[in-house]
C-alpha cells in the first residue's frame, strides 16, 4: 500500500533514476527576471533527501534534495550579484538568491572532511539526468521544522518505500568518511 505522506515534490511521484551519461548542467534560481545561473561540471555525488532545518527546500516540502559537486566544477554564470551567504558562521557557506531565497551553492572552506565540496540542490537543474538520491539524512530533524513526532513512523515508512533508507544523521558511508578524516588528523589512524 502506498502511503500518502509527502516528502518532496520531486520525489513524491517515485524516484527517477539518473542518466549515466549526465555531464553536468545549469542550476537556475526561482526568479522570473534575472535568475541566478550556476554551471555544474560533471555528475553530482552523494545525492540525498535531507531533513535538517538549514538546507533550502521548496514551499511545503518536508525534505530538501541535496548533493555535492567538487568546488572547481562550480561556476557562477549569471547574476551572481544577487547572491548572499545565508550564515557566514556555518560550515556550509550557503549562497542564496536574495530575491527568491533559493540556495544556489554552498562551499565548505573550513578545515573539514567536506572541504573542497559544494552542496547544491539538483532539482534546480534546468534539465534532468542528475544522479538520483540514495538515502535520507537527518530525518528526525524535520520535527524541528514543526512536523508532529507522531508522523515520523509514516515518514520513515514512505522514505523506505521510495528506496531512501532513513538515517538520523548522515549515511553510514559518509559518517565513516568523516570519522576517518578525524582519526587521520588526530593520529589515531595513519595518514
Ligand atoms: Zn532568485
Ligand atoms: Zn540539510
Amino acid at each position: 500500500m502506498t502511503n500518502s505522506v509527502t516528502i518532496h515534490p520531486a520525489l513524491d511521484g517515485g524516484i527517477k533514476p539518473g542518466d549515466a551519461g549526465f555531464s553536468g548542467g545549469t542550476l537556475v534560481c526561482a526568479c522570473s527576471s534575472r535568475p541566478v545561473k550556476v554551471a555544474i561540471k560533471g555528475q553530482i555525488a552523494h545525492n540525498h533527501a535531507c531533513g535538517c532545518t538549514k538546507c533550502w527546500k521548496p514551499q511545503g516540502a518536508r525534505f530538501s534534495v541535496v548533493a555535492v559537486a567538487a568546488h572547481e566544477n562550480v561556476t557562477v554564470l549569471e547574476n551572481g550579484d544577487k547572491l548572499a551567504v545565508v550564515d557566514p558562521s556555518a560550515l556550509i557557506q550557503r549562497h542564496a538568491c536574495k530575491e527568491c531565497g533559493v540556495h544556489m551553492y554552498g562551499p565548505v572552506e573550513r578545515d573539514h572532511s567536506f572541504k573542497g565540496l559544494d552542496f547544491i540542490h539538483p532539482e534546480r537543474f534546468e534539465k534532468g539526468g542528475w544522479a538520483e538520491p540514495g538515502f535520507a539524512a537527518f530525518v528526525s530533524s524535520i520535527i524541528e521544522s514543526g512536523v508532529d513526532p507522531s508522523e515520523m513512523d509514516g515518514v520513515r515508512a514512505r522514505l523506505r518505500e521510495l528506496g531512501l533508507e532513513p538515517y538520523d544523521c548522515l549515511s553510514p558511508g559518509l559518517m565513516d568518511y568523516i570519522a576517518t578524516w578525524t582519526a587521520r588528523k588526530s593520529g589515531a589512524l595513519p595518514s
